[in-house]
C-alpha cells in the first residue's frame, strides 16, 4: 500500500477537550493522540467521566470547548453519521423485531446497497464474530445474551467504520462469557486493523484487552499508558489502588513512618508495595504481622495481615502454610519498591 499524509496522522487527535454541564466539569481539558490500529480502553470510576468522553469521541455530544481530529480533519461539529466510526452501546440497542441478517444489513441499506450484495457481506460478518450463516434469519428474540453481543458488534461493522467506539459491551453478561467476549475482541479488532476506543468499569477487561489504557478521575485524565506500565510504574496512589490491591507506605524524613524503620537515604514518597513483593524471606525490611484471613486464588494464596502498619495484603503460593491467627515475618525490598510522591 502506498502512504498518503493522513496515514501519519493519529486516528484520534483529543485537543483539550472540556464539557461542562451547568456548574460540573464532566471533562477537564483532555488531551490524547490514539493511533491507527489501537486498542484504546478508558477505565476510571463512576462519575470520572468515561461516558461524557465517548459521547464526545463519538459524535453524540459536543465539548464546551477544545476540538476532536480524525486522521487530521477537525470534526468537532460534525455529526455521528458523517463521521467514518460507530458505536456499541450496554444495551445493544438491537432491532427486537427483526432478524440477525436485517439488523447487519442495517447502515449498508441505508447506503443504498443492493440486497444480494448485502446478504454477501452480513454472512462475511456473521462469520467474522463467529456466527454461523445459520443465524441469518434467525429473530434477534431468539438470541442468547452473548450472540446479541455479536450481532451487535457485526451490525457496528457493517458501516465499516475505521474507528469503533464501545460503551461497556459487556457489563451485562455473566462473568464465562465476558471472559470469552474479552478474547474475541480483542482478536476482532487485530484481524480488522480498526481502531477501538473502550470504556469499562473493569480494570480487568481494560488489562486484557488494550494496547493502552486512559485512567480518568473527575473529568481529567490522570495517566496514560500500557497496562504494564500503569500496573508496574502508576504515577499517583490513586491510580496504584486503582489498578488492584496495593500497600502503600510512607517515607518521611528517611524513614518508613508506618513502621517507623530508618530508611536511610530514602527522599519523601509513598512506596507502592503489590501484594506479591512481600516475602517470607529476607533480606529487605521485615514486617511483624498477624494472619487475619487467607482466601485461596487458584494457584495462590492472598494474606490479609494485621501489621504496625495497619492492614496489608500478601500473595503467596497456595502451599504457603499461613492460616489465620498465625503469626509471621514478611520482608520487602525498598529498593525495589516503585515511588510516587503525591
Ligand atoms: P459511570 O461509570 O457511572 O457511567 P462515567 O465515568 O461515565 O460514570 P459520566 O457519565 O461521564 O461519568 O459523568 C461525569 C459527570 O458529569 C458526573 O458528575 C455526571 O453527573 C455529570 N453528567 C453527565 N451527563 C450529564 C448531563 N447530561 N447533565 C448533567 N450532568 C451530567
Amino acid at each position: 500500500m502506498t502512504g498518503t499524509p493522513a496515514d501519519d496522522k493519529p486516528a484520534l487527535s483529543l485537543q483539550g477537550l472540556s464539557r461542562r454541564f451547568g456548574d460540573t466539569h464532566a471533562l477537564r481539558d483532555v488531551s490524547l493522540d490514539i493511533s491507527e490500529g489501537e486498542f484504546f480502553t478508558i477505565v476510571g470510576p463512576s462519575g470520572s467521566g468515561k461516558t461524557t468522553l465517548l459521547r464526545i469521541l463519538a459524535g453524540l455530544d459536543r465539548p464546551t470547548s477544545g476540538a476532536l481530529l480524525l486522521r487530521g480533519q477537525d470534526v468537532t461539529a460534525q455529526p455521528p453519521n458523517k463521521r467514518p466510526t460507530a458505536m456499541v452501546f450496554q444495551s445493544l440497542a438491537l432491532f427486537d423485531h427483526r432478524s440477525v441478517g436485517q439488523n447487519v444489513e442495517f447502515a449498508m441499506k441505508m447506503r443504498g446497497v443492493n440486497a444480494a450484495d448485502r446478504k454477501a457481506r452480513a454472512l462475511e460478518l456473521l462469520d467474522l464474530v463467529r456466527l454461523g450463516a445459520e443465524y441469518y434469519g434467525k429473530p434477534v428474540t431468539q438470541c442468547s445474551g452473548g450472540e446479541r453481543q455479536r450481532v451487535a458488534l457485526a451490525r457496528a461493522l457493517a458501516s465499516d467504520p475505521e474507528i469503533l467506539f464501545f460503551d461497556e459491551p459487556l457489563s451485562a453478561l455473566d462473568y464465562r462469557l465476558r471472559k470469552t467476549l474479552e478474547v474475541e475482541l480483542r482478536s476482532l479488532q487485530r484481524r480488522t486493523g480498526r481502531t477501538f476506543v473502550y470504556i469499562t468499569h473493569s480494570l480487568e477487561e481494560a488489562m486484557i484487552m488494550s494496547d493502552r489504557i486512559g485512567i480518568m478521575r473527575d473529568g481529567g485524565l490522570v495517566q496514560v499508558g500500557t497496562p504494564s506500565e500503569i500496573y508496574d510504574r502508576p504515577r499517583d496512589r490513586f491510580v496504584a489502588r486503582f489498578m488492584g490491591e496495593v500497600n502503600i507506605l510512607t517515607v518521611r524524613d528517611e524513614r518508613l513512618t508506618e513502621l517507623d524503620t530508618p530508611l536511610p537515604g530514602f527522599a519523601d514518597s509513598h512506596l507502592i508495595l503489590r501484594p506479591e513483593a512481600l516475602h517470607k524471606v529476607g533480606p529487605g525490611v521485615a514486617i511483624e504481622t498477624k494472619v487475619l484471613e487467607r482466601f485461596q486464588l487458584g494457584s495462590r494464596v492472598q494474606l490479609h495481615l494485621d501489621t504496625p502498619a495497619g492492614l496489608m495484603i500478601a500473595e503467596q503460593p497456595a502451599a504457603c502454610p499461613l492460616h489465620p491467627g498465625d503469626s509471621a515475618r514478611f520482608y520487602f525490598d525498598p529498593d525495589a519498591a516503585h515511588k510516587v510522591t503525591e
